[in-house]
């Protein structure tokens, strides 16, 4: 077991790529915590692990609310003691040309995908720097290294995700907490079933792998970098996108 008895908290867990994350580090040994907007969704996905034989819990937290991830952080630390790893994984999309994208869909994008993942990382560091041991992994996209036509608010929030896990490696790495990113690609969630075919298929012509990835293929780097076996990577970022980009 790689995480055995690890404290993991995913954001975004209740569903897709997040719950894949925490199922797979379950897997491993971890007590996983499903954080989500809604209690009853995490409360849902927390009871189907547990079913399993697995170890999780449930805490509800909007992670654009900054008195929200601290409050869900209190209560995980008081029940729990500490925090091992957090997963910045909770992310929307709101796309559209840049002409027509209005104000409110680049503050939505920027304030979930962004500013969310500075409100957890701002909470969950204050642990993990008392520890001085910790693992901190912020889900990008490969958007965020290549850009993309009509997701001008999504490329930069996820570029920004991948600055803030460069910038605060080398601020934690004294204290032996490591921070990456990992870039998905076109991935099998409900984030991209809204896709016409017409648009996978286009994708897919610049896969070289040639389908689209599915949810196990990110958890798998995700609990690399969880693990002892990447206690030396920090401020890297994993590209899980079927080489679609190769820099
Ligand atoms: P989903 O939409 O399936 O899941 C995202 C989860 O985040 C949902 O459970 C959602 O809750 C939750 N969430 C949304 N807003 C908030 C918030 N303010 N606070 C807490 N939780 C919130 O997406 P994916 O699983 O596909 O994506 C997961 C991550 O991977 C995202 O960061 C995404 O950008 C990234 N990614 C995905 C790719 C893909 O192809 N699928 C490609 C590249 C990156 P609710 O259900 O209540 O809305």
């Amino acid at each position: 077991m790689r995480l055995k008895d690890e404290i993991a908290f995913i954001t975004g867990s209740a569903r897709g790529i997040g719950r894949e994350i925490a199922e797979t580090y379950a897997r491993e040994g971890a007590l996983v915590i499903i954080s989500d907007i809604k209690i009853e969704d995490c409360e849902a996905t927390a009871s189907e692990l547990k079913a399993k034989g697995f170890k999780a819990d449930a805490f509800a937290c909007n992670v654009t609310v900054s008195a929200d991830v601290d409050q869900c952080v209190d209560k995980i630390i008081e029940k729990y003691g500490r925090i091992d790893i957090l997963v910045n994984n909770a992310g929307i999309t709101r796309d559209g040309l840049f002409l027509r994208m209005k104000e409110e869909d680049w503050d939505a994008v920027i304030n979930v995908n962004l500013k969310g993942t500075f409100n957890a990382c701002k909470s969950v560091s204050r642990v993990m720097l008392k520890a001085r041991k910790g693992k901190i992994i912020n889900i990008g996209s490969v958007i965020g290294v290549m850009g993309n036509a009509g997701q001008a608010n999504y490329a930069a929030s996820k570029a920004g995700v991948i600055a803030l896990a460069k910038s605060l490696a080398r601020e934690f790495a004294s204290r032996s907490i490591t921070v990456n990113a990992v870039a998905p690609g076109y991935i099998k969630t409900a984030m991209t079933d809204k896709l016409s075919e017409e648009v996978k298929n286009k994708i897919l012509e610049v896969v070289p792998l040639g389908r689209m990835g599915l949810p196990s293929d990110v958890a798998n780097v995700c609990l690399f970098l969880a693990s002892k076996e990447a206690d030396y990577v920090t401020g890297q970022t994993i590209l899980v996108d079927g080489g679609m980009v190769m820099y």
